[in-house]
């Protein structure tokens, strides 16, 4: 177990304790820690002062709840650990701690040094069994962990450009699964907010479903063209392509690390996501 040293330290000790109970608040990040890594991501120094310190504190209580693990032999230092809070909580920049709720359904978090290769078993319709090999840069389990490559995490900023956040992508399931049952599968139709886009819970039910429908079989059919006849891609990660809940998780990714850019392809979802994450303005 490598909980973030000096997170772990501050929380056990009777300072932290009493700070917690009392205030309600977990022990501060330190500055210097926090600014390094504002630094190294170009779609966080670009979020507003006050929007940084909002994520600051949705941080240190992240840290708090959650345990990081690092597996074959990783070591998740403080500033990987802080790196991988400020992604993941940077969906909730505008909800504030209530929007931690939404990843209260894990604890762990399980950092591998490089992409894991998973062994996949399907059964095709006549009923052979067959076995490949999926290579995995991250990958979310009801009730956790979340697991993330850290090759990929510590290129976050690179990989903006194109909309790419694997940590984003990975939590942006769990948003799809909480409040959904066990062996309820993810849909990419995540439990909306009450009042959302000021309809019943219906009404927006059927909203979400419609515009992500369509947006989704537009983006299918583009994949298809480009992989079969060379046409162009589309801006979006090609994954998404795979089910409904990977759509919803690539946009995610994107609407998160590019903005604009999601805009100028999906202005549909960016009004959906808009309301969902409550974006000012
Ligand atoms: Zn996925």
């Amino acid at each position: 177990m490598n909980a973030a040293r000096w997170w772990r330290k501050a929380r056990n000790s009777r300072w932290g304790r009493a700070l917690q109970r009392w205030v309600g608040r977990p022990p501060a990040i330190p500055d210097r820690l926090w600014q390094r890594v504002l630094e190294r991501h170009d779609f966080l120094v670009a979020r507003s002062a006050h929007e940084q310190a909002a994520l600051k504190t949705l941080c240190e209580h992240f840290l708090a709840q959650k345990e990081f693990t690092g597996a074959q032999g990783l070591v998740v230092h403080d500033e990987m650990a802080l790196t991988i809070a400020a992604q993941a909580c940077l969906p909730w920049v505008h909800w504030g701690l209530p929007g931690l709720d939404w990843y209260a359904g894990f604890v762990g978090i399980v950092v591998y040094p490089d992409e894991a290769v998973a062994t996949r078993t399907v059964a095709d319709r006549a009923g052979v069994v067959h076995q490949y090999q999926e290579i995995l840069a991250g990958e979310t389990l009801h009730g956790g962990p979340v697991m993330v490559a850290w090759s990929h995490v510590v290129n976050a900023s690179d990989r903006a450009m194109q909309g790419h956040n694997v940590v984003i992508h990975e939590f942006a399931h769990q948003i799809d699964m909480r409040y959904k049952g066990r062996f309820e599968e993810p849909n990419g139709c995540p439990q909306l907010p009450r009042g959302y886009l000021g309809l019943s819970a219906w009404e927006g039910v059927q909203r979400w479903h419609h515009d992500w429908q369509g947006a989704y079989q537009r983006f299918v059919a583009q994949v298809e063209m480009a992989e079969r006849f060379g046409s162009a891609p589309p801006w979006l990660d090609g994954y998404g392509a795979q089910s409904p809940a990977e759509f919803f998780a690539v946009a995610c990714e994107a609407y998160w690390v590019n903005r604009s850019a999601f805009q100028t392809h999906f202005p549909e979802l960016t009004q959906l996501l808009d309301a969902f994450f409550r974006h000012p303005g």
